[in-house]
Order: C-alpha cells, then structure tokens, then sequence
C-alpha cells in the first residue's frame, strides 16, 4: 500500500528542494480537487524501494491574510489531516525559530507520524542547529542536505518501518497511539514487540559449563524446531531459529562456536569474544549463570559489556534443579547482582533448569519484556512533567555557586531508550545527580534493568 507524506516547515527551510529531489520529473499540479489550494504540490515520490505520494506545502504561507505563525498553524494542521506522515524540516543553519515551534508543537499534539529533520545539514555549521532540534520534542533529528542528496538514507531508514506498518493496517482501523517515529532499525517498533518479518534476536552467554548448549537445546525441543540450525550472520555463528506462540526468535549459539574450537586451553579466551560477537547481533543478551558459582568475573564482564553496548539483558540462573537452599540463595543472588551490576539496576533475574525445563516459560517471558521495555517510548509531556518533580525533589548541583538548570527534556531514541535533558552547563553536570535522574526515569516509567542513555546538552 502507497502512503502520503506532507513536507512541513516554515518558509526558505528547503520544502520545495526536497520535493524536488524526491519526485524527480514525475511532478504534478494538483489543481481542481475540492478543498485543497491550487499551489499545494503533489507529486509521485521514490525513495529507494519505497514509492508515496509527497505533498509540498511550501507557497501556501504567501498568502497574505493573516500572520506568518497563523498560516503555518492552519496549514501544519491540514497536512496532518492529509497525510499519513508528516516530515518536518527546520534549517539547521538559521536554528530552531518561534514559528518551528508553533509548527512543532501542532505535530507534537496531532501528528501521528512525524519525522524531523534539519536540513542545509551539510558541514558543520549546522551542528548547533541539529542540537537544538532535539528541544522540538520530535525525537532525533535528522541530518538532511536536500541539496546536496545527503541523510535520504536515514529518511528512508525512518519510512520503512512506517510503511510496513500502513501496509499492515490497510484492513484494520487500529487506535491511534502518541508514538511519532522510530530510528536506528528498520525494523524498529516503538509501541509493542511487532509482528516481525526479522525474528528477535537473543544471545545466550556465559562461561564454559554454565548450561548454554543444554538450555538452547531445551528451548528447542519444547518448541518443536522449525528450522534447523543454520548458518548465522557470520561464517562462524551460529544459530537456531524457533517460535515462540507466533514470536519469531533467533537464538545465537554461542557454546557451539566455542565447541568448534580444538585447543582446549583456548577456551576461556574464545568464550569471550563469542560472547562479544553474539552481544553484537542481539537485542536481548541472556546472561547464564550457574547457580553453583554465580557472578564470577566473566559473567559480570559480559554483562557490563551487553549494557555498554546498549542491549537489553536477562540474568538467568541456571541448574536450579540442584539448589537446596532456595530461598535463601534467591535472596542472596538478588542482593549480589544489585551490588554487583548497579548498571542494570532492576534487571530480570530468573531462575532456571535447562536440565528439566522448569522456569524456560518465565524466562521466555522475561525475554519478550526485556524487548519491549528496550522499546519504550514515553511522551515528551509526561517526561517534563517528571522531571520537575525530580528537580523539585532533589535541584541540581550548584558548580561555583550557580545552579544548573534544567529546562526540559525528550525521548531521542529507543533501542535502548535515550534521552535529552536541555540546560545550562551540562559540562558541569555531576555523574551522581545523572544516576539519580537515569534511575528516576527507570522506577517512573517501569525501565527495569535496560540500559537508559542520557544526554545533558545546552540549547546554545
Ligand atoms: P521552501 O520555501 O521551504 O520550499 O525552501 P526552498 O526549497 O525554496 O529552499 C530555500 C532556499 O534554501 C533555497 O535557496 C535553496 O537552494 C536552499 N536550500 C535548500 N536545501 C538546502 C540544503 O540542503 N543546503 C543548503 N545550503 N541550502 C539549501
Ligand atoms: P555450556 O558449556 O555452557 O554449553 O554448558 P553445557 O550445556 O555443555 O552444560 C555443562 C554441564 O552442565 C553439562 O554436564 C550439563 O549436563 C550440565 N547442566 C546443564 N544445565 C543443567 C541444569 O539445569 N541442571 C544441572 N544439574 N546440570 C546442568
């Protein structure tokens, strides 16, 4: 199915160039339909695979019966009712101006899909125009040169999975939601785990002998194997895909690169860089511990590192079955990991017998949350609701007698969740009133165990 896509903004931010470049020849006038002006442009868009019809609004603001922030209004709100999605552009070398926020904060309430982007983005005299952007509360910018054809891959990266989506919906009439887009994978879905064309992508880690190959083979059998193991990403990894009531999952093997190597002392060595490389395809890491000698070194260091590099994480226990003392041990393993790993504060820790199969449910379910949670997408509305209650709380530190402040923040990404708080001096900002803030947003907004990204940038 065929979407709609209005290019909105103010005047000389470059609408018509980049209408332009996406029609290519293929323009036509609009002319004689009822209700819409004759200048507004429509024309057949390609964007690598993707075919839309592209609206331009730019020559509507000419008009000369009202002022320039009540046209943009008017017309911000006609394209939102026109078009399945709307692109906002701001000239990152000018800034954000008072008329792109009257046109931000139309789209911010009734846009459904938006996209920003600031254009005139080539060279870095846009630099602090693209910062600023963020402050529009529309997610992360952008960085577009319609004139020079620069950022229409990240354009697309954006559309993708919005056009899937209206493929999706051309029978059913779902609800709208408040999300605008999604960034980074085209396969990103910012409201709940999707049906999904690219199965969720699990690694399991963990030393040698923790359960690895039993718990995979367990997972497997229960869930009769759809497809055999096969060859993975890469010449050397190797993964099972199976599913999980209508879940596509792929899971990385790592115990079975490791079982390919022939010198046995090389083993803790190749063990962890497996576990390095299957951290690097997954979305969600499986942290197998054995329950006999939890948290050893090598455990702790591939989770720091599946944080690090952003991923959701489970913790999971296993050889439960041959644990006496069980309550106490989960009391004692709670505690351990909260000491242990504050960078995962929260994070889901369940306990598991590959040997049996007892507790694969709870951690499967506990896989599909730790995505959705990895997700999460939280309005600008209620984040700087929050955060003045934070502020009220606890104000921020003082650096040489002048308080930081903080002016608002945004969502700017998900996969893991990011987000930009605005203010001044964020150089100054201290490490620990970052963490309160991180670990604020984690309990308000049930982010349990994900990694939070925060950013402090000053709007200047
Ligand atoms: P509109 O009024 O929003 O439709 O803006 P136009 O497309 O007419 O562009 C306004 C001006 O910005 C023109 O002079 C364009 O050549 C220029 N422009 C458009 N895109 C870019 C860009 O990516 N980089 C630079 N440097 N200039 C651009
Ligand atoms: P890997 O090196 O991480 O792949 O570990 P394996 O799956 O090869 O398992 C190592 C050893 O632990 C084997 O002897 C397994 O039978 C045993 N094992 C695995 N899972 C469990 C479990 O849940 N309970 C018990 N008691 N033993 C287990």
């Amino acid at each position: 199915m065929s979407f709609t896509l209005a290019i909105v903004g103010r005047p000389n931010v470059g609408k018509s160039t980049l209408f332009n470049r996406l029609v290519g020849k293929r323009l036509a006038l609009v002319d004689d339909q009822p209700g819409v002006t004759r200048d507004l442009r429509e024309g057949d868009a390609r964007l690598g695979d993707l075919r839309f019809t592209v609206i331009d609004t730019a020559g509507l603001e000419d008009a000369t019966d009202d002022t320039l922030q009540g046209r943009m209004r008017r017309l911000t709100e006609r394209a939102v009712d026109m078009a399945d999605v709307c692109l906002m552009l701001i000239d990152a070398r000018t800034g954000v101006t008072p008329v792109d926020e009257t046109v931000a904060d139309i789209l911010r309430k009734r846009g459904r899909h938006v996209i920003l982007a600031a254009n005139k983005a080539e060279g870095r005299a846009a630099d602090a125009g693209i910062i600023e952007a963020y402050g529009l509360g529309l997610g992360e910018p952008i960085r577009l040169s319609a004139e020079h054809g620069e950022g229409l891959n990240d354009l697309y990266g954006q559309l993708l999975p919005l056009s899937e989506e209206f493929a999706a919906q051309t029978q059913s009439d779902t609800p709208e939601t408040d999300i605008t887009v999604d960034e980074e994978d085209a396969d990103a879905d910012a409201v709940r785990v999707p049906t999904r064309d690219k199965p969720l992508q699990v690694a399991v880690v963990g030393r040698p002998n923790a359960g690895k190959s039993t718990l995979i083979n367990k997972l497997l059998g229960e869930d009769r194997l759809l497809t055999g193991p096969e060859a993975g990403i890469t010449r050397d990894a190797i993964s099972v895909q199976m599913d999980w009531d209508g879940l596509p999952v792929r899971i990385f093997d790592t115990a079975g690169m490791r079982k390919k190597a022939k010198v046995q002392e090389k083993l803790e060595k190749l063990s962890v860089s497996d576990g390095l490389r299957a951290v690097k395809f997954a979305e969600v890491v499986v942290v197998l511990l054995d329950a006999a000698i939890p948290f050893e070194q090598q455990d702790l260091r591939i989770a720091d590192l599946a944080e690090r590099e952003g991923r959701a994480v489970v913790i999971a226990v296993n050889k439960w079955d041959a644990e006496e003392e069980k309550s106490e041990k989960i009391k004692m393993l709670r505690e351990e990991c909260a000491r242990l790993l504050p960078q995962l504060r929260g994070v889901p820790l369940v306990t598991v017998s590959a040997l049996t199969g007892k507790g694969l449910d709870r951690l499967r379910q506990a896989i599909e949350k730790a995505y959705e949670t990895w997700n999460r997408r939280v309005t600008t509305a209620k984040l700087n609701q929050w955060l003045s209650g934070m502020v009220e709380a606890h104000p921020p530190p003082a650096p040489g007698g002048r308080r930081i402040k903080l002016r608002y923040m945004t969502q700017a990404k998900t996969r893991p969740p990011g987000f930009v708080v605005m203010c001044s001096n964020p150089e100054k900002m201290s490490d620990a009133y970052s963490r309160y803030l991180v670990n604020g947003l984690r309990d308000t907004f049930d982010m349990p165990g994900t990694p939070v990204r925060l950013w402090m940038r000053s709007q200047s």
